[in-house]
């Protein structure tokens, strides 16, 4: 609590709290302090190993692939603000560690997508990125042991790529602690609006502070959080195993492999890192893993998309935690619009939120510093779209 300056009442003051400190809280905090370094920002977070913490868990993914121009244009953000991280992030010269592989992903569709997929690409064009659209003949020039059978084509984007989520998460954090921003180590348990419009918040110690502005980055938690001040947030937890495997059988160099039944997976080390998403998982805090799920859902469509894959091995398996958008699998991002100005949210990523961390950390310090957005027109994504239940999903690409 170093950074905060106590008020004459002897209750501490800071001018934005932000509750939760992974990879979102910790992005939010390092862009207020680059924009506005006199801005006092506390970051409270009880678990400083992230445990449970969705982002260390991630896969790592990132993607240009979207349909949502925003999404799009968070994701040019992003990405070469991954690439330069190393030297951006630096403290005393040390560089930060990413890990960043350039590898490019790949979607692929049935004829059932292929429409779909083709308007997507249009839309991803016209935003810049490099964008290869690939029919059937095309992917298998490009990525001989495939199975194309019962494929249309798909889009290859060169440019993307997947880093260490971890590594992110900790870059972020190093350096917003670099331009002082306080850690505190405990749990935000309630939140109370004054009369003066700013907030007295409670930590689970007991001890409370007093903020400008507090900004919701609790991931799965988020949703706890916001009825603290009786916000109703449709962001609900979804269970998610990743798995690391290997197969002796060799395959030329894949990018980042997705389809519309959400297998995804890439390369890493001598095996392959990946997931098939079940989204009729039950909602809630499960952290346990299903062993038989690789052997049942994960490796069949493995093994039927590369024949390669038939004699694969799942080495370990792990668990985390989706942050769902319920609405529209979209992030909420903005302020609460009409009711709490000085409340925001950052949630909702729905297994994009590494990836956007960056774009969507400046965004909200643009709002709270410049009072509107500067480098990217995210107000689409913002929650007025909840409050009128006006969902704005995704076209396919999950
Ligand atoms: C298996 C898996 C694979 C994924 N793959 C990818 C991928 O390839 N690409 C991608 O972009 N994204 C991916 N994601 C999604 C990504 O991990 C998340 O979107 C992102 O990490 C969310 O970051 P966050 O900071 O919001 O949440 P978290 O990292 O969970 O951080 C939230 C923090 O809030 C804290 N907190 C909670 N309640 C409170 C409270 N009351 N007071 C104070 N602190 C609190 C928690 O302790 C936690 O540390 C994946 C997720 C999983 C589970």
């Amino acid at each position: 609590m170093n950074a905060v300056t106590p008020q004459r009442t002897g209750v501490p003051h800071c001018d934005v709290l932000v509750v939760g400190g992974g990879i979102m809280g910790s992005s939010v905090a390092y862009f207020l302090t680059a924009l506005a370094p006199s801005c006092e920002v506390v970051v409270v977070e009880p678990d400083s190993t992230y445990e449970f913490a969705s982002t260390p868990r991630a896969s790592g993914g990132a993607r240009r692939q979207f349909s949502c121009p925003e999404n799009i244009a968070m994701s040019n953000y992003s990405l070469p603000f991954i690439e330069q991280f190393p030297q951006t992030m630096a403290v005393n010269d040390e560089p930060a560690h990413v890990d960043w592989h350039g590898g490019g992903y790949l979607f692929i569709v049935p004829d059932k997508g292929w429409a779909m997929l083709r308007e997507n690409h249009a839309v991803q064009v016209a935003q810049g990125v490099r964008a290869d659209l690939l029919d059937r003949d095309g992917l298998v020039a490009r990525f001989p042991s495939m199975n194309v059978q019962d494929l249309a084509g798909g889009v290859h984007t060169p440019d993307d790529g997947w880093c260490d989520p971890n590594g992110l998460l900790r870059g972020f954090r190093r350096k917003a602690l670099a331009q002082g921003v306080a850690y505190v180590s405990d749990r935000v348990v309630a939140i109370e609006r004054r009369i003066d419009h700013a907030f007295d918040v409670r930590y689970r110690s007991g001890a409370s502070i007093h903020a400008g502005h507090v900004v919701n980055a609790a991931g799965a938690w988020a949703k706890e959080v916001s009825a603290m001040i009786g916000m109703p947030l449709p962001v609900e937890p979804l269970r998610r195993f990743e798995h690391y495997f290997e197969t002796p059988n060799a395959i030329e160099p894949l990018p980042y492999v997705k389809d519309l039944d959400r297998l995804a997976f890439r390369p890493e080390g001598r095996g392959y890192s990946g997931g098939l998403v079940n989204s009729e998982e039950p909602r809630g805090f499960n952290f346990e893993v299903d062993h038989a799920y690789f052997e049942n859902a994960v490796w069949p469509a493995l093994a039927h998309r590369f024949p390669a894959f038939e004699a694969c091995r799942c080495k370990r398996t792990w668990s985390g935690l989706y942050e769902q958008c319920e609405l529209d699998g979209n992030p909420i991002i903005g302020a609460w619009t009409g009711i709490a100005p000085n409340f925001f949210v950052v949630g909702g990523f729905s297994g994009h939120g590494m990836m956007h961390a960056p774009a969507a950390g400046r965004a909200i310090a643009e709002l709270i510093v410049h009072g509107r957005y500067v480098t990217l027109d995210l107000s689409r994504l913002d929650y007025r779209r909840v409050a009128n239940n006006a969902p704005y999903p995704e076209r396919g690409i999950v």
